[in-house]
């Protein structure tokens, strides 16, 4: 059974009655989210997928915790931004846009991912933490924590090691207080009078010092492990999932289990734990600029059905990796030949619920000639459609409209992560290269210009059985033919692109005009 099944029919057997199901995701804005973070909405957003397939009412709510302090500026932001520090102890909501663009830097963080959430056919409710703590939502939530909160303390001590402390005790508060001068959270409570519900603040930043009514002023935000439990209550939340590290024996959710029941009452949602995945074969330059890889840098290469395929067909605890080198041309082909497998009713259950789970048209894939085709083709066209549609016409390859969106990944894969797959005919013969052959390399390619000058037109198939013809050798073990053909298409390559490397040559050979390249061979 798939896994996002599973988590389904638990959620109904525990609450059978339950009208609507609220599956739940938390982020914070702190700079570009990286595509791991939407692993944390990929998960419950299959589980509501699930339930609405068995039935029922269910939906998908992301927290933007943007009412959190910026701890640490992010190193892009820092170079366009140097004296950016300057904001940290401050809420992400409250602190302006680095770009210029948005409201806040929250906002313009938040604004990124959602454009990739919507591209990603992701259709998700979200609540704006800074908002809802500033409307007051909370304020019952923030009253009750500051009434038990030495019951608090004692919950939070019963998961650390070192013994409770009645002094620490008597001055914990489970809240932070934003000064209501600097917006900085360096400040001490004094004191709470707790029948008048106010509080006495002193600001280490500003030296702002004031007395403020929990029920006016709602610049206070409750600690992290509080603050997540008392808000399963107000959302009624069902399902959330958390990295693993959440759910270790001291982590978050466990605490916050506990907080859930003792201070507000509330049954925590099912809990699943899920691990990180991994960006592959993306090169030195990526890592240097210290950008995160978002949402948005996969999906100029992955189509979004297949970025909702991988998270749909590992697990939450299996790990993988999106892949920025050849490996990619393997994940299409996984994806089409998976596809295809339930389109003719041979996949097995699990990978029918996979599609069924990531496909956001039907069984309608956006593209359908395979990735590594089109990146063989393509660049020696310049990415022309019209061109690489005429090309793979000539290899009895349908193109049309919906393989433009996957052409232009193919462009982006290439241009922006493998431009030595960048393959351009030469402008003039490489005479250099010429004189340092030997005659038997020589000699096949004169025999190669012969032909194709011999023949008004060839397949594919035709050129390779000849080229095969003038490079085997009968008398060689078919290791040895393989070594030669090896050398001897390095050496058409450089002769026609300079290069050791190059597109696929008989595809090449036959669906190019020859008149393009027959002065490359003509020696
Ligand atoms: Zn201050």
């Amino acid at each position: 059974m798939h896994w996002a099944e599973r988590i389904a029919d638990e959620l109904i057997a525990e609450n059978p009655d339950k009208e609507e199901f609220v599956c739940a995701a938390g982020t914070s804005p702190s700079g570009s989210v990286h595509i791991g973070n939407f692993r944390d909405i990929a998960t419950p957003y299959f589980v509501v997928k699930a339930l609405r397939n068995k039935g029922k009412k269910a939906k998908l709510m992301l927290s933007w915790d943007d009412f959190d302090r910026l701890r640490k500026v992010p190193k892009n932001v820092a170079a366009i931004a140097p004296d950016f520090d300057k904001y940290i102890g401050m809420p992400y909501c409250m602190i302006p846009d680095p770009y210029g663009k948005y409201s806040s830097f929250a906002e313009y963080n938040e604004k990124e991912y959602e454009k990739s959430l919507e591209e990603l056919g992701i259709d998700i409710e979200y609540r704006y933490q800074g908002k809802e703590y500033v409307s007051g939502r909370y304020i019952d939530g923030i009253i009750r924590s500051m009434h038990k909160r030495k019951e608090i303390y004692d919950i939070l001590m019963k998961y650390k090691t070192q013994d409770s402390d009645e002094g620490e005790r008597e001055t914990y508060y489970p809240v932070s207080v934003y000064c209501s001068r600097c917006k900085k959270d360096f400040t001490e409570i004094l004191s709470y009078d707790e029948e008048k519900e106010e509080i006495t603040y002193r600001c280490k930043a500003c030296g702002n010092e004031e007395t403020v009514s929990l029920r006016d002023y709602h610049l206070v935000k409750l600690m992290w492990k509080i603050d997540w439990p008392m808000r399963w209550g107000v959302e009624n939340v069902d399902f959330e999932p958390g990295g693993i590290d959440h759910a270790a024996a001291s982590g978050s959710y466990v605490v916050a289990k506990d907080v859930a029941k003792e201070i507000f009452g509330v049954k925590a949602p099912k809990f699943q734990p899920y691990g990180w995945l991994s960006i592959a074969g993306l090169g030195d330059m990526h890592s240097s600029t210290g950008n995160n890889i978002t949402p948005a840098t996969v999906l100029e290469v992955y189509e979004p059905e297949m970025v909702r395929w991988l998270f749909a067909k590992y697990a939450p605890t299996d790990g993988f990796a999106f892949n920025f080198d050849d490996t990619i041309i393997r994940h299409y082909s996984e994806f089409d030949k998976g596809l295809e497998a339930v389109k003719n009713g041979e996949a097995d259950e699990y990978n029918v619920s996979v599609y069924k789970l990531c496909m956001l048209n039907g069984l309608e894939a956006k593209g359908k000639v395979p990735f590594g085709v089109l990146a063989s083709v393509a660049t020696i066209v310049d990415f022309n459609p019209q061109s690489v549609r005429e090309i793979l016409a000539k290899i009895n390859v349908d193109f049309d409209e919906r393989d433009e969106e996957r052409l232009e990944r193919v462009k982006n894969w290439i241009t922006k992560h493998q431009p030595s797959k960048m393959y351009r005919l030469l402008t003039e013969r490489n005479d250099g290269y010429y004189a340092e052959l030997g005659e038997e390399e020589r000699e096949v390619i004169g025999k190669l210009r012969d032909f194709i000058a011999n023949n008004a037109s060839f397949d594919e198939k035709t050129i390779q059985s000849y080229l095969y013809d003038i490079i085997n050798k009968p008398e060689l073990s078919k290791k040895e033919n393989t070594a030669r053909q090896q050398k001897f298409f390095a050496v058409f390559y450089n002769v026609l692109f300079g290069t050791d490397k190059g597109p696929r040559l008989y595809l090449f050979l036959s669906a190019i005009d020859k008149s393009k390249y027959m002065h490359l061979l003509d020696f």
